[in-house]
């Protein structure tokens, strides 16, 4: 008798094993076929991706892409000049700003360092410039190589909110990389509805890890509630260069 129960329960579990099975099959045919995306060369630019700054641009390339800040209508050229598919900061002649907006991105971009002119201290004068991205939330760009202190403001941090998990900085003269996923916050009725995040990659490692963005980084004005808005460059002073500059338009994440 007991061993007719046993033998009844296992072919119930059977049962429902193949009733899921069945479901998940069910669920399987219903996801929609998949792009197929060509990756490009090892670094991108993907097929799908937006080529914003990349090897042979010159000057009337880089101004199809980007305007000059400064300027109120953004018509002006760009403020930096392009030499072998690298633009460097001209100080003081204002920020590098996209011409289109973007919403959810994934952003690859290469920068290097310029040279030290005096100690390394862990203040913020030394290679400072950033991506802000709805020209709002600042990813920083630094001078931190090897540096410890001044943590929510060195290279990676989302400004003055979340540190970098690591500081994997390369020195000064050394091409590096930043793999940013930008999701923005979204407004509802005037309404915060989501939390903006940043998941972000330095030279391949893990240092943002869908951190929450709690605010304009650099002021504590209200947040734009526009979902799609330019991104830029900073010019902070700092000669730092930019190349192989590549974004994907992502689908808004489901909550
Ligand atoms: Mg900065």
């Amino acid at each position: 008798m007991l061993r007719r129960a046993h033998a009844n329960v296992a072919i119930g579990a059977a049962a429902l094993l193949v009733l899921a099975l069945a479901a998940q099959a069910g669920e399987a045919a219903k996801a929609p076929p998949l792009a197929v995306v060509d990756p490009g060369p090892a670094g991108g630019p993907p097929a799908d991706a937006i080529v914003l700054l990349g090897p042979g641009f010159d000057d009337a390339a880089l101004a199809a892409r980007w305007t000059n800040r400064k300027d109120p209508e953004r018509k002006a050229p760009p403020p930096w000049k392009v030499k072998d598919g690298v633009v460097t900061v001209a100080a003081g002649t204002g920020d590098l700003v996209t011409r289109e907006s973007f919403a959810d991105v994934q952003l690859h971009i290469e920068w290097m360092l310029p040279p030290r002119e005096k100690a390394a201290t862990d203040g913020e004068d030394a290679g400072n410039s950033g991506i802000k991205f709805h020209e709002t939330y600042e990813i920083q760009i630094l001078d931190s190589y090897g540096k410890t202190g001044n943590a929510l403001g060195q290279a990676g941090a989302v400004y003055k909110q979340h540190a970098p998990l690591v500081n994997v900085t390369r020195a000064p003269g050394e091409w590096q990389s930043f793999d940013i996923v930008f999701r923005p916050p979204r407004f509802e009725a005037g309404k915060l509805a989501a939390d903006g995040r940043f998941t972000v990659f330095h030279n391949g490692v893990l240092i943002q890890d869908n951190a929450r963005i709690l605010g304009r980084t650099n002021d504590s004005r209200p947040m734009p509630q526009e979902y799609a808005l330019p991104f830029f460059l900073q010019d902070h002073g700092g000669k730092v260069s930019f190349r192989n500059i590549w974004v994907r338009r992502l689908a808004p994440r489901a909550e």
